[in-house]
């Protein structure tokens, strides 16, 4: 069992870290917030007073932190000065890939190992262990980490050399958001042209229409497997989190000079949905708005 410094607490490390913890591993937490501290010691993690404590005597450092800001201040302010040289360090937040790439460097000049290791899966797979990671790092420290990464999801992939998992992870979700918004289109044009959805989703899921926005995540209430839709659009997937990695893939693209025209459509539409106080509902309720232009164009 190892000594595992685990900082940020929020919706997905609190689950994370509750796993390590399950698992049987010393986590020495730390979270800015008390009452998610709290939380995390009552599913096992022993509370540190700051970062840098957290790091002491630690083999394996994961951070799980809201923005690349956070996680190079949490990295250069702790993580390098108090972590004991042989330790691995996790990033699992999900960060620009050109900040991923300078963090790993900085560390690397402290003789560390850094891999970034973003996920897909939201708050339920976190609390599940059923995560998918989407690593970036060496072989030699990916191998390190893979047995404590698979303790807290199911699918584990190296993707590649520093900041290709935080590629992988923009790339996935930019494609995701530009699914979403083509899915809930096509349901609102079938409904127009008065065919009834449950139909609709019977034919599309069996054909080349088919994508996991369909049959897993349909955005039309009472068709498929329960979604967001069915619960008033409450949980799940928040917009805000779709626009932040929306943007990031926008970033991603301009840095290396990527025309990605289905990716900027899908980033002004989510804009407009969250500015519109939506921020916080599943990222699939973007069938609200762009069913009320279409009442909006009759
Ligand atoms: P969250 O805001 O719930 O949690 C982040 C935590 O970090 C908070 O508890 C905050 O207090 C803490 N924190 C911030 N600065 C800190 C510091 N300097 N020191 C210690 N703690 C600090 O966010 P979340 O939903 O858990 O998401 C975390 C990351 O995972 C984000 O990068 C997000 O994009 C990504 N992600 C989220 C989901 C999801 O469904 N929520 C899914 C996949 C990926």
């Amino acid at each position: 069992m190892a000594r595992i410094a685990f900082i940020g607490l929020g919706n997905m490390g609190g689950g994370m870290a509750a796993n390590l913890a399950r698992h049987g591993h010393d986590v020495r937490a730390f979270d800015l917030a008390s009452d998610a501290l709290d939380r995390a010691v009552a599913a096992g993690c022993i509370a540190a007073v700051d970062s840098a404590g957290a790091c002491a005597e630690a083999e394996v450092v994961v951070t799980m932190l809201p923005a690349g800001r956070h996680v190079e201040a949490v990295y250069g302010d702790s993580v390098f000065a108090a972590a004991p040289p042989r330790a691995t360090l996790i990033d699992c937040s999900t960060i620009d890939v050109a900040t991923a790439k300078r963090i790993a460097v900085a560390a690397a000049d402290y003789g560390f190992a850094m891999l970034d290791a973003p996920v897909s899966g939201g708050i339920a797979a976190a609390a599940a262990g059923t995560l998918t990671f989407m690593v970036g790092g060496t072989d030699a420290a990916f191998a390190v980490a893979q047995p404590y990464l698979t303790q807290m999801g199911k699918t584990v992939v190296h993707a590649g050399a520093s900041g290709s998992g935080q590629a992988a992870k923009i790339c996935n979700n930019m494609m995701l958001g530009a699914e979403m918004i083509a899915t809930c289109e096509a349901f609102l044009l079938a409904d127009k042209l008065g065919l009834d959805p449950q139909k609709f989703f019977e034919i599309a899921s069996v054909s080349s229409g088919q994508s996991w926005s369909l049959t897993t995540y349909a955005p039309w209430p009472g068709v498929g497997p329960e979604t967001p839709a069915d619960r008033a659009y409450q949980g799940g997937f928040a917009t805000a989190l779709m626009l932040k990695d929306l943007r990031l893939a926008a970033e991603a693209a301009a840095s290396v000079g990527a025309d990605t025209p289905m990716g900027a459509r899908a980033t002004e539409l989510y804009e407009a949905f969250a500015a519109d106080g939506n921020g916080a509902r599943d990222f699939s309720a973007i069938l609200t708005m762009l069913a009320a232009r279409y009442r909006g164009a009759r």
